[in-house]
């Protein structure tokens, strides 16, 4: 990545959408929202909405 583009980027680092930590860019996901969340933490919450609701059918 060109480190100006980073740099840029850099500035409006967003917060994490489910732990309020600041994400990184290397760690950064989009959830479904298209809000920024950390890789780990998108994971462990589809692990937790998994066990309260089954996955849909795949049909
Ligand atoms: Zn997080």
């Amino acid at each position: 990545m060109p480190k100006f583009l980073r740099f840029i980027r850099n500035l409006r680092l967003p917060n994490c959408s489910i732990c309020n930590e600041r994400v990184e860019l290397e760690t950064a996901k989009t959830d479904e929202d298209g809000k920024a969340v950390h890789e780990d933490c998108y994971v462990q919450r589809m692990i937790r909405l998994k066990e309260i609701v089954p996955p849909p059918k795949a049909s």
